[in-house]
């Protein structure tokens, strides 16, 4: 009898996602976190981030062209976009499909990440040689506050707000994103999971709306993702996000079109209790 191999991500003390391994590609410690690539039998190669799924061959489109044609489609001509986090580089595939686009920056504090998904994902990593990339591996919150009146749009693809991503979910960061960005400039945030992180999700929503003049949440399914229900907070300094501005569409899009773009913003009952209550619910445990 083989011997089976199982992944196990514990979304909550009470609750894993198991997938079936079929080989380990990569397990080291750098001095940020431990990376990790599996093959594994229903997604694919995973990316693995002390012990965190952040990406699959199997569903990683949505996740990264809903983050991406969101706010780059709302923003009538985004030029110059700035990714803070997105070390396997699939946001940045995404923004690359907009000619218009002249620059691109990605802030990552850990190279290792880039290395990782440049050896064992390159469908994901595929656009970290387009020319209108820098690259840049620093702290995103430090990187941030030195910057002004720069970027179209800025986009935070970041792990979960724990150790060295605790930072980019806090108000001080987001006051550095609104110095960051241009007049007319947008921010989008994940902001994990409206069923299992109802507290966070609202502190950070509300966060944003503090320091933009809009703020608005929308979902997207991401089976491998905490609950499979995912979120991302758009927060605007001009145009409204319900209606895409950009006439321009990529071709060859699996996951995001202009009809999930407005439907992702019409929010359950109780996503839309969640943002307008006093406290948080606790996430459910029977
Ligand atoms: N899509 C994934 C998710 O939603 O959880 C995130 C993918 S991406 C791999 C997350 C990246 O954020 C990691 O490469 C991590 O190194 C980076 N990161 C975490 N904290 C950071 C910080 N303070 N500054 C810059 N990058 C950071």
């Amino acid at each position: 009898m083989e011997m089976e191999l199982w992944f196990t991500e514990k979304q909550t003390p009470a609750l894993g996602l198991s997938l079936k391994v079929k080989e380990t590609l990569l397990r080291r410690r750098t001095e940020f976190q431990e990376i990790a690539v599996l093959d594994t039998v229903q997604c694919g190669r995973m990316l693995v981030l002390d012990g965190m799924v952040q990406t699959t061959i199997a569903d990683e489109y949505i996740y990264h062209e809903m983050i991406a044609h969101v706010p780059l489609r709302t923003h009538p001509d985004p030029r110059s976009v700035l990714v803070i986090g997105g070390g396997d580089g699939g946001v940045v595939r995404e923004i690359c499909r907009y000619p218009q686009v002249e620059k691109i920056k990605l802030v990552e504090i850990d190279a290792g990440v880039v290395e990782a998904s440049r050896q064992f994902l390159p469908e994901i990593s595929s656009a970290l040689e387009d020319p209108r990339l820098e690259i840049i591996y620093q702290d995103g919150r430090e990187y941030v506050s030195s910057r002004n009146n720069e970027f179209d749009v800025i986009i935070v693809d970041s792990t979960e707000p724990v150790a060295i991503a605790e930072g980019l979910f806090g108000t001080p960061f987001y006051q550095g994103v609104f110095k960051a960005l241009r007049e007319g400039g947008i921010l989008v945030a994940q902001t994990e999971s409206p069923f299992y992180n109802g507290t966070l999700l609202q502190t950070t929503f509300r966060r944003i709306h503090s320091i933009f003049p809009q703020a608005f949440l929308y979902l997207a399914s991401v089976p491998t993702y905490p609950s499979g229900l995912w979120s991302f907070t758009l927060g605007t300094k001009i145009v409204s996000p319900m209606e895409p501005a950009g006439d321009y569409l990529p071709t060859g899009l699996r996951y995001y079109s202009p009809e999930i773009h407005r439907s992702s913003f019409i929010l359950p009952p109780f996503v839309q209790e969640l943002l307008r209550c006093e406290e948080a619910p606790e996430p459910p445990a029977f």
